[in-house]
């Protein structure tokens, strides 16, 4: 698989005098560039650019592409990410002209056909989640987290009411207290009990009337579902907080149970997730939220509007009490267009399907992987379940045996599951299938990672052996990124 042609820069393939295009010979006169540049805006020496052909060129990019792995090369059970497979349609209908080639200034009755895409689009969610005020605005999901717990700070206000307090989970992801700083709360961690569900001695004794909002992601990133979210719901509205619904795993319950019934006031969703946006390398996504009608007019302004009399759609600046906008324009566009094809393709009974299969499928996973590896809250999951490898530790010695097996499955081709997270769980291999594997494939992985666990412990510690990068320092390599390939940096 080591691919060190791919690794060079293009700069090396450089050949003076080659290029990738053909120009016709100039019929004018040729001038002097002085002539029509002022002299001190003219560099001195030709800038240093490759000379290479257009085969050249397709070729080192084609390679370089193929160095990291994709949902479109590779299984890749990346749990709580809903890595699932992006129908191509939906790519091909996001880059029509009529959607791509708008331009944010034109004139609403220009825009009719967009505003109206945007606008059901709104009601979608609003159906899908029990939400029925929704925002588009919103890039990512903790940008939805961000900007509800804005609407939320600015209801409070207009109640006169002083709340410090966002709550969420142990089990929560990184955004959730992050967001609620940003957003100038104090943040507090509740504790799961040992099968994965809120402690809920442990949330009575932190609520209060200085509560603002309790963030749930339920199913929670353990892949189980907290039946006792309703209950949590009332102890919250009894203080007078509110309900934040972390949408990323609605992949496991669309049109099967919806947030707005099970108490939650605010939620976003992840389109890029659960819709079918394409994912990952830095975006862009989408985090689209949805209220209750009582937090309606504070939501971020503009949304899309259908004006009776005039028969036409346009962008609503609604109430004075909206806490503005959020984003430039309309928000990630393209990644709308994306959900928009895959709601409607799907319908309603589409969408209830894809969320059996789904939890079918990681079940399914489940039952396989307990064979080898301990599952701590295994009986039955959701969409996702969190695997530990703990007891290898024991077995060979090893010190990060679930790093170990993650750089192991790169050599046979698969993606590995997401690591050491929810931080509940240790030495955690997080799988989520998602809907659109086969068995076949999922069989393959399970086979492939009960031969991994049984491989002796120095074949695991210096895995992989088969990428062109091996085993780099995760956050250097994140913050002072090397990109030229030298046997060092092997
Ligand atoms: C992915 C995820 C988020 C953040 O979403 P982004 O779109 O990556 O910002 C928040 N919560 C959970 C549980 C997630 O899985």
């Amino acid at each position: 698989m080591r691919n060190t042609h791919a690794t060079q820069l293009i700069f090396e393939l450089s050949t003076a005098g080659r290029s990738g295009v053909n120009l016709p010979a100039c019929d004018v006169p040729e001038q002097p560039r002085e002539q029509w540049i002022p002299a001190e805006l003219l560099n001195a020496e030709s800038p240093e650019l490759p000379e290479v052909t257009e085969p050249e060129v397709i070729r080192h990019f084609t390679n370089l592409s193929t160095l990291n792995m994709s949902v479109d090369t590779h299984y890749y059970p990346l749990g709580s990410c809903t890595m699932k497979y992006n129908p191509k349609r939906n790519e091909r209908i996001a880059g029509w002209d009529g959607f791509a080639q708008l331009h944010p200034y034109q004139s609403e009755d220009s825009i009719q056909g967009m505003l109206q895409l945007l606008f059901e689009l709104q009601q979608m969610l609003g159906e899908i989640s029990g939400l029925p005020a929704v925002s588009l605005q919103p890039a990512a999901g903790a940008h939805g987290e961000l900007a509800a717990l804005m609407v939320a700070s600015a209801y409070f206000k207009e109640l006169g009411e002083t709340r410090t307090k966002v709550l969420a989970p142990d089990s929560a992801h990184g955004t959730n207290p992050a967001s609620a700083r940003m957003a100038g709360f104090d943040f507090v961690t509740i504790r799961s009990q040992a099968d994965g569900r809120v402690d809920l001695d442990h949330l009575r004794e932190n609520l209060g009337d200085d509560t603002a909002v309790f963030m749930i992601t339920n199913p929670s990133t353990l892949g189980l579902f907290d039946d006792q979210v309703q209950q949590i719901a009332d102890l919250v509205h009894e203080q007078g907080g509110l309900i934040y619904l972390d949408g990323a795993n609605m992949n496991a319950i669309l049109g099967i149970a919806r947030p707005g019934d099970f108490g939650a006031d605010m939620m976003h969703f992840n389109p890029h997730k659960t819709f079918s946006g394409p994912h990952g390398g830095g975006g862009p996504g989408a985090g689209p939220i949805c209220v209750t009608d009582t937090l309606r007019p504070f939501l971020p302004n503009p949304t899309v509007s259908y004006c009776q009399d005039s028969q036409a759609y346009y962008l609503d600046t609604g109430d004075d009490k909206s806490i503005g906008r959020v984003r430039s324009f309309f928000g990630n566009v393209g990644v709308l267009v994306r959900a928009y094809c895959y709601i409607r393709t799907h319908g309603p009974d589409g969408l209830k399907r894809v969320s059996e299969m789904a939890v079918l499928n990681a079940n399914y996973l489940l039952s396989q992987v307990k064979e080898f590896l301990d599952v701590p809250h295994g009986d039955r999951c959701m969409h996702e379940f969190v695997a530990s490898a703990e007891p290898i530790k024991e077995k060979t010695g090893l010190k990060q045996p679930a790093m170990d097996i993650a750089k192991r499955l790169l050599d046979y081709g698969f993606h590995p599951p997401t690591v050491y997270f929810p931080l509940t769980v240790h030495e955690g291999l997080m799988m989520e299938p998602t809907e659109t594997e086969s068995k076949q494939t999922l069989d393959a992985f399970a086979e492939v990672l009960k031969t991994i666990v049984n491989e002796p412990a120095e074949t695991l510690q210096s895995a992989p052996h088969s990428t062109s990068i091996r085993r780099p320092d995760e956050v250097q390599a994140a913050r002072q990124p090397i990109v030229k390939w030298t046997e060092a940096t092997d």
